[in-house]
């Protein structure tokens, strides 16, 4: 079905074609009638399934022929990056248009957002903290509100902001419409939705914690102490052009990068002890090819939309198993391909099973024939993986030798999708 069938405005047909989007996704199938109609909406997608133009197509089309000089719409998003990539959506599906839309984040001075929104912005896509601080402050007006959309619900709730969020929506006395987006479904967001929407359209595409299609996933079990040495072998052998690795703590983040860089690779770093401007920094660089790897905590795998992430590595297990979807989701987006290889010490193998039953599917196990396993911990005190490593981590290549042995199921030998199997 192609995007003119969904009555949309020709303007926002226009930029779509623009963008090379040939027909909507089933997420976008789904929700752009059901928001068109004027419905709130419950929606359940896997992340990259074209979400955000889900919303912002139909929010964009009610404001066209509206008039200006009033926000109209809010999207609260959980992270600074998120909001940066939805607002980025905005001017992108509103190329063709007059409608105007805002960044309203933490972490940058408030002064010039504040006479920003009393613009009267079309479109404002605000972090929740932020937009409240805007909302108790009189000077601004949020009374010609009439959709609010929350993205990343469930995320939203896990990081604490369901009191943000409900003094939100009760200071919008005009909103007409709800929109709530989720890539997970679990009870918590269920009741906020029974509570929040008013006999809310159903939008769930596909299975509700399963992972983004066109991603190949595959298990490496390793010690802890050669989590380091075995990144850097995978880093050196493998054809990867661009890669995410997940650490669980930003110390370690930072001794990574540190790392990998005196290791010779052009090496980003996103956390939370990075300042606004050093995130930015590191996304566009990322985003623009100008940085190979992005070592990031959880903080950053919420909001990165960059098209071509070949591979999400994840150097621990993530505890609750939706972190490992939202982390892989950052890589296959709007079906293309990717990798997400996950790094698994003997006592992470549990939390690896949890994982594996939430998919609903068992993992690859891949171990690399000519990578040394056998070698010690370093003393004093092994560390979280993040040694320098001895003997086999020599710079420049020097490794190369067959395909990964893979042990346990298919798919581990999709060690290289460029044409050239097994380590390059
Ligand atoms: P999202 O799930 O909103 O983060 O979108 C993931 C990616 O899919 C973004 O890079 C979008 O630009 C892209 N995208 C959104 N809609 C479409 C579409 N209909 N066809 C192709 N790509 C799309």
């Amino acid at each position: 079905m192609p995007f003119k069938n969904l009555g949309l405005h020709p303007l926002l047909v226009k930029a779509v074609r623009d963008l090379e989007y040939t027909e909507p996704t089933p997420v976008q199938a789904g929700a752009i009638p059901a928001i068109l109609a004027g419905r709130d909406l419950m929606a359940t997608a896997q992340t990259g399934t074209g979400k955000t133009a889900a919303f912002l197509l139909p929010i964009l089309h009610g404001l066209i022929d509206q008039p200006r000089g009033q926000t109209r719409a809010i999207v609260v998003s959980p992270t600074r990056e998120l909001a940066e990539q939805i607002e980025d959506g905005c001017r992108k599906l509103g190329q063709h248009t007059q409608l105007r839309s805002t960044l309203i984040v933490g972490g940058k001075p408030i002064a010039p957002q504040e006479r920003m929104l009393r613009t009267g912005p079309d479109i404002v896509v605000a972090t929740p903290g932020r937009l409240l601080d805007h909302m108790n402050n009189h000077n601004v007006r949020f009374d010609k509100v009439k959709t609010l959309v929350l993205d990343e619900a469930d995320t939203m709730l896990d990081m604490g902001f369901l009191p943000d969020m409900k003094r939100i929506i009760t200071k919008l006395a005009n909103l007409k419409q709800t929109l709530m987006f989720s890539a997970t479904m679990p009870p918590v967001i269920a009741k906020l939705a029974a509570d929040i929407l008013d006999n809310p359209a159903s939008v769930q595409i596909g299975r509700r914690t399963a992972t983004a299609v066109g991603i190949t996933q595959a298990a490496y079990p390793v010690p802890t102490h050669l989590k380091t040495s075995l990144l850097r072998h995978l880093l050196r052998n493998t054809e990867m052009p661009s890669v995410l690795v997940f650490v669980r703590t930003k110390h370690n983040a930072k001794k990574l990068a540190k790392v990998l860089t005196t290791d010779g690779f052009k090496v980003a770093e996103l956390h939370s002890n990075r300042t606004p401007a050093q995130r930015t920094k590191a996304m566009e660089g990322f985003r623009r090819g100008a940085y190979q790897i992005m070592v990031a905590t959880n903080v950053a795998s919420r909001g990165i939309d960059v098209d071509h992430i070949t591979h999400v590595i994840s150097l621990d297990v993530p505890d609750v198993p939706e972190e490992y979807v939202h982390r892989i989701g950052r890589t296959g987006r709007a079906g293309a391909e990717g990798d997400a290889f996950i790094l698994v010490s003997r006592d992470e193998e549990q939390s690896l099973g949890r994982i594996e039953r939430q998919i609903g599917q068992r993992l690859p196990r891949v171990t690399l024939p000519e990578f040394d396993y056998t070698l010690p911990a370093p003393k004093p005190a092994p560390d979280v993986g993040l040694r320098r490593p001895q003997g086999n981590g020599r710079p420049g290549g020097s490794q190369r030798s067959g395909p990964p042995k893979q042990s346990g199921g298919g798919g581990g030998d999709r060690h290289n999708r460029y044409g050239k199997r097994g380590p390059t």
